[in-house]
Formats: structure tokens, C-alpha cells, sequence
């Protein structure tokens, strides 16, 4: 049984043979939840104002209105530090797209809902309650470090057999035989990779979708200063773009091109007003004005196999990837959706019982980053940090006291609540001092021990929005870092041992 697909399949085996006649059948909804949002804000104001202006401009809405700040359920909100009520999607065609920004909401599944509350066994530093907030330090310390072992119970935390190698048996001499033969860990590990494998290969985007959702797309001519409002006050980090002059998908806008912005205007402080004038249409130009990688423009067609939407990720270093279809009658294109790596680790989570069998610890998995690890301080000013997350395309820094214990993590994400409103002079602040800024509802940071092992990581992705775990010792001293990204790789790419193994 596919669970997330099963609890959305009625309405969603419609949403997928044609995903615009849920957008024609709901517009009555949609359009109340327009109100509803012009009502609830006035920096929505933009996407009124283009909606008026234009014909088929829309604010597309099925289902709930979002609430103003909290709504939380986006699909493109892979980095956020929302709790995951879950995917959002939309149907969004080539007849409703010429909005500034458009919305197409959904209600969160109670599945979603679920996941937002962290269990005994979440391994969050510094947050264990779902309603109470992270204690935060002033400077953005958070308070405690909560131990890895929270990811499992105790009694399954004993050292794993067989070829560890910091167990018992792993520090004598592998034997040549002993290399030969794979242990039963090693098998049962390699049958459970096998298993997401062939799952993913079966699977396509269209499954991970939701029964409703919501998606926000936002059109090119856009002020980058409203777009940053609209995320904000959405819960989300991520949107995909349209060209309404040519009625074609423009890409994917992620908090890199907030970032790109930042340092424009750090080499260019002068520029502040042509800064706030600037469109979503002249992100390309920053980006070729400081030099760096251009917008994601990597999508993929939602009925492809799951498995190709991981491979095209992995290969572009993408952390989601915008889902296009092209309308059967107008050849256009259209965004159906996009998913993230998150939604779709969860997915197999939830879905692949085979998971379980991934036993084998961390420290004898070729998985994550465990050496030149990008790092900072309390004091380090946050424009370095940022710098550090451009220079090696990284999505976080690890915070560290001076004796190397993990204090908290700065993500690439945080750099949005810096930013918002427009007020660049928080870029002069010190890490600490950002990191107090983050919303109440910041669920606290992830860790893991190489003592740890994929069936509960996979466990905790269910249960919860994790993006990222920090790989500490029992001193919470750091040792590595396991991203999403370096899960899915390694369930991707690992070697099975067989010929067949792509
Ligand atoms: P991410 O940016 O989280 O998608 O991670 C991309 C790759 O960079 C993964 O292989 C991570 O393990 C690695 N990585 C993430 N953060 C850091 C960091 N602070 N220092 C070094 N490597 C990192």
C-alpha cells in the first residue's frame, strides 16, 4: 500500500490525468481565498494589484485558505525551518498564470499534521516540544545538545556486528575471506537499498503528490523585495517562476538567489535603491554580475519515475525539483508541482518497509561529509558564513564553540528572515546575533552519532521535517555532516554488488 498516495488518490487520479480541471473546478474557491488573502495583508497587495490588471491573472486556491504566517504546508519548503504539515501542491495551468505570484492552496493532511509533533525519540538539539520553543541563548546558542541516542531506543544502540569499524571485530585485520563475504548485515543492507531502488523506479512524482496542496508561483516581474514578503508570510522558501510574456516555466527561485542578492549588494553597498527595484527578470543579471551559477532551471515531468527525479537532483545538486507538464491542447507548459528531496525520502519512509533493514552504523556506510567541514562561531560575522555556503554550495554551517561542541547550525534559509523587509543592515550582525532573530516555531537542529544507522534515520524523516543531521560524538563534539542529499545519493548510488545495480 502506497500510504501517501492512497489517502489522496480520489481526488488526485483526476489532478493527474488533467491537472487543469481542478484548477477550473475550484476556482470559486480560489478565488474566496484570494480575498481572503488580499484581506489578511496588504504586501499581498502585489498580487492583487496584477491579478486586477490582468484577465487570467489568478490567485489559485483549493481547499483552506493558508493561514497569514504558519501555513507551512509547501511543497518547495525543503529548507524551511516550518514544521511539515506538509506537501502543497498545485495545479496550475497555462490559462491562470499571468499573476504576479499565484496560489494554489490545499489543506495539509492529517498525515502531515501528524509529523509535526516531535516524539520522544526526535533527535533535536535544543527543542523537544512541539509547542514550547527552542530555548535560544541571546547570542543563538541553542541551550543543550540532546543526545543522538534519542534517534533510537537504548537497547537497539548496542554496537552493531560484523565489519564496524570501531566495533570489537571490526579493529582486528579484515581477512581476505572476511572481505570476500559480505555479512549478513552487509546483505540484509544491500537487500534493503535494493528495495528502495526498485520502489523509486516504480513510483513517479505524480504518487508523492498529495490530495491537496498548495503552490505559489511567482511571475517574473515580481519585485525581489515582495517576493521575499511573500515567502516569509507564507512559511515558504522556494517558488517556481513563470514568464507571462512568454507563457513559459522560468525556473526554480531558491534562497541561493536571496543569496546571490546579499552579495551583490555587499560588493555594491551604494546600490541600495537599485537594489529594492530590482525583478525576479534580473536575477540573471546579478548572477552574472557576481559570477556565480545561475537559477536552477532543472525540472522534470510529474509521470517520470521517481527514480529519475533523484537522479537529475543529484546530478544538477539541485534540493528540489520543479515538476512541468505541457497542456495537451495549448502545448504549453505548466507547473504541477515541485517536490523536494525531504518529500520524497519521506515517501520511501513511509512507504518502504525495507527500510528497516539499512542496519548497518553510519561509521561503516560511505555516507557524508566528515572532513573539511565549513564551520563558524558565535562571533563570525554572518556575511562569512554566507560566503562559506556560496563558496562551497553548501545549504548550512555548523556553529561551534571554540572548543569544537556544536552550538547550533546557520542554514542557508536564515538568511531570508535576515533579509526580509529589506533591511540588509542585519548582514553586519554576528552569527549569534541572526540566529536569535529566527522565528518561535524554528524546530531546533538534528543530530546523529556514527553510531546511528539509516533505518532510524529514515524512522525520524518520517516523523519529522529534518533536513540535515550533524554528526556529533557523546561529547557533541562535531564529527560530520548527513545531508539529504548525501541519503539519497547513497541510496542511489551505492554499490550493490551486482551488474544490475542502475
Ligand atoms: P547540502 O548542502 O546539505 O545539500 O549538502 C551538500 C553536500 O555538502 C553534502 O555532501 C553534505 O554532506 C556537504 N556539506 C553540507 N554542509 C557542509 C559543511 N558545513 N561543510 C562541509 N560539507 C558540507
Amino acid at each position: 500500500m502506497i500510504e501517501d498516495a492512497e489517502s489522496q488518490h480520489h481526488d488526485s487520479q483526476q489532478t493527474r490525468d488533467n491537472p487543469q480541471c481542478i484548477t477550473n473546478n475550484r476556482r470559486d474557491d480560489w478565488t474566496a481565498m484570494a480575498d481572503d488573502i488580499r484581506r489578511q495583508t496588504s504586501d499581498h497587495a502585489t498580487l492583487t494589484e496584477s491579478s486586477q490588471k490582468s484577465d487570467h491573472a489568478t490567485i489559485l486556491a483549493a481547499g483552506e485558505a493558508p493561514s497569514k504566517k504558519g501555513s507551512h504546508d509547501d511543497a518547495s519548503h525543503d529548507s524551511g525551518h516550518s514544521p511539515d504539515t506538509s506537501l502543497d501542491v498545485q495545479a496550475h495551468g497555462p490559462g491562470s498564470t499571468a499573476g504576479s505570484a499565484q496560489a494554489a492552496s490545499h489543506e495539509p493532511s492529517a498525515s502531515a499534521t501528524q509529523q509535526i509533533a516531535p516524539t520522544p525519540t526526535s533527535p533535536t538539539v535544543g527543542s523537544s516540544a512541539p509547542t514550547a520553543s527552542p530555548e535560544v541563548h541571546p547570542t543563538g546558542a541553542l541551550q543543550y545538545v540532546a543526545p543522538s541516542t534519542y534517534l533510537r531506543p537504548v537497547s537497539r544502540a548496542a554496537p552493531a556486528v560484523g565489519l564496524a569499524t570501531g566495533s570489537p571485530t571490526a579493529s582486528r585485520p579484515a581477512t581476505r575471506d572476511r572481505r570476500l563475504m559480505p555479512s549478513p548485515l552487509d546483505k540484509e543492507q544491500i537487500e534493503g537499498l535494493r528495495a528502495i531502488r526498485a520502489f523509486l523506479k516504480v513510483r513517479t512524482s505524480y504518487d508523492v503528490l498529495p490530495l491537496s496542496y498548495r503552490l505559489i508561483v511567482f511571475d517574473t516581474s515580481l519585485l525581489v523585495k515582495k517576493s521575499l514578503n511573500i515567502l516569509t508570510q507564507q512559511g515558504i522558501v522556494s517558488a517556481p517562476l513563470w514568464d507571462s510574456k512568454t507563457s513559459t516555466f522560468a525556473g526554480l527561485l531558491t534562497t541561493s538567489d536571496y543569496i546571490n542578492v546579499v552579495q551583490y549588494y555587499w560588493q555594491n553597498p551604494d546600490a541600495l535603491a537599485q537594489v529594492d527595484q530590482f525583478k525576479l527578470n534580473s536575477l540573471r543579471e546579478i548572477e552574472r554580475a557576481i559570477g556565480v551559477t545561475p537559477i536552477e532551471t532543472v525540472s522534470i515531468h510529474p509521470s517520470r519515475p521517481l527514480y529519475e527525479a533523484c537522479r537529475r537532483m543529484l546530478e544538477s545538486r539541485a534540493r528540489r525539483i520543479p515538476l512541468v507538464d505541457v497542456d495537451d491542447e495549448t502545448k504549453r507548459e505548466m507547473v504541477v508541482s515541485v517536490i523536494t528531496q525531504y518529500r520524497i525520502l519521506k515517501f520511501v519512509s513511509v512507504n518502504v518497509k525495507e527500510t528497516q533493514w539499512l542496519k548497518k552504523p553510519l561509521r561503516d556506510v560511505n555516507i557524508g561529509t566528515f572532513t573539511d567541514l565549513a564551520t563558524a562561531h558565535m562571533d563570525t560575522p554572518v556575511m562569512d558564513v554566507i560566503h562559506q555556503l556560496v563558496k562551497r554550495n553548501i545549504s548550512c554551517v555548523p556553529i561551534l564553540d571554540r572548543e569544537g561542541t556544536v552550538l547550533n547550525v546557520f542554514e542557508a534559509v536564515d538568511v531570508i528572515a535576515l533579509i526580509k523587509g529589506g533591511d540588509y543592515d542585519n548582514l553586519n550582525l554576528s552569527v549569534g546575533k541572526s540566529l536569535a532573530m529566527r522565528s518561535e516555531d524554528f524546530p531546533g537542529i538534528y543530530t546523529c552519532t556514527l553510531n546511528d544507522r539509516l533505518d532510524t534515520i529514515f524512522d525520524t524523516i518520517r516523523k519529522s521535517r529534518v533536513h540535515r543531521l550533524v554528526v556529533i560524538d557523546e561529547a557533541s563534539q562535531l564529527k560530520g555532516l548527513l545531508s539529504l542529499s548525501d541519503i539519497l545519493d547513497y541510496t542511489l548510488n551505492s554499490p550493490l554488488g551486482d551488474a544490475d545495480e542502475q
